[in-house]
């Protein structure tokens, strides 16, 4: 997410806005759904003040113009529609940790990542040290690059928006790289960086298989499975699951925590979550510092309790 665009500067990015003290927001999307980081980067947008406009690059997103549309806080919503945008590729556009740098490195400006409070149009609170200390920047670049938080702010409510819709040229392929398929996990389980209730698993569970008393546990409260890094790396789980600071960032309501320690690189990712509850059966173990709930136990003894309160809880 970028503010104030300069379109000089921006080579062969679509033809874009360049009022001053404007907002341009990167819509992430699938062609299909805009994803739900997507209204909190808007609500960031629109802390900044001025007019908040959305570019939506893809091969056949009219439908995501269509539900930005609606969204509170945008002014106007630039559509580029090309099968160059095949694939997402951040040589043409996507991927913010990819793209922001190509556009910073083009405007020549810094880009300032993944910012958690705008205290005015240039000022800005970001995490360093894994999210153990807040730093409060001031940028004085004429345009401002900068990615956001999505867990640090509200999403932008859906209703009563009217935003325009305006089309926008889209470049010639670079040639460069070529989009040729992905393959995408598959899961009837929600998404974890949107889920209201994640329970994550670490070292403790010991293997793969044990991961199963998660699964459990997970698909009677409706709740996505995450993971320490430890456990990703052991291959008990797939690297998608990981939270943490080199992992997804979570911020749910309810956040269970079942046999991980509590390394600092872990809470980064989760330490904002509503309430955590911890197991394990270490009662040193640092993730107690930050749970609201802890279960100082072997959880391969506590599980079948904490299902069948979990059935008891939904069946009452
Ligand atoms: C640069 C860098 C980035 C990193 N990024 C991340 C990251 O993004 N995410 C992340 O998670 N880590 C990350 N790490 C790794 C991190 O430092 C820890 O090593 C990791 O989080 C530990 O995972 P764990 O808690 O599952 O394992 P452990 O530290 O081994 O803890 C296992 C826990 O399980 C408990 N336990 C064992 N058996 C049982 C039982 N039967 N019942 C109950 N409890 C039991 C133990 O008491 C222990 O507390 C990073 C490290 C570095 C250096």
């Amino acid at each position: 997410m970028f503010t104030a665009i300069n379109r000089r500067s921006l080579g062969q990015l679509p033809c874009l806005a360049q009022r001053f003290h404007s907002t341009l927001v990167i819509a992430e999307h699938n062609n299909n759904q805009l994803t739900p980081i997507t209204l909190k980067a808007i609500t960031a947008a629109s802390k900044v003040g001025g007019e908040v406009t959305r570019l939506v690059a893809g091969t056949n997103c009219a439908k995501v113009a269509d539900q930005i549309r609606k969204v509170q806080g945008v002014k106007k919503i630039l559509v580029a529609q090309h099968d160059c945008y095949k694939g997402l590729l951040p040589v043409l556009y996507y991927a913010q940790q990819n793209l922001l740098p190509r556009v910073s490195a083009k405007l020549d400006v810094a880009t300032l990542s993944d910012i958690t409070e705008v205290k005015s149009q240039d000022t800005f609170v970001r995490t360093i040290y894994a999210g153990n200390a807040l730093a409060t920047v001031k940028c004085n670049e004429e345009v401002k690059v900068f990615t956001v938080r999505g867990t640090s702010f509200e999403p932008a409510a859906v209703e009563r928006g009217s935003a325009a819709t305006e089309q926008v040229a889209s470049p010639s392929p670079a040639g460069m790289s070529e989009w040729l398929e992905q393959s995408l996990t598959k899961s009837d389980r929600p998404e974890l960086t949107s889920a209201k209730v994640v329970v994550s698993g670490g070292r403790g569970l010991k293997s793969g298989e044990n991961f199963k008393l998660l699964y459990d546990l997970a698909d009677k409260m409706g709740a996505a499975v995450g993971a320490s890094r430890a456990a990703v790396d052991a291959g008990y789980v797939p690297n998608d699951t990981q939270v943490g600071q080199t992992g997804k960032i979570v911020a749910p309501e309810l956040y269970i925590a079942v046999g991980i320690s509590g390394a600092i690189q872990h809470l980064a990712g989760m330490k904002d979550s509503k309430i955590i509850v911890a197991i394990n059966k270490d009662p040193e173990a640092p993730i107690f510092q930050v749970a609201d709930y802890g279960l100082v136990e072997d959880l391969f003894k506590i599980s079948p309790s904490v299902n069948d309160a979990v059935i008891r809880h939904i069946n009452d």
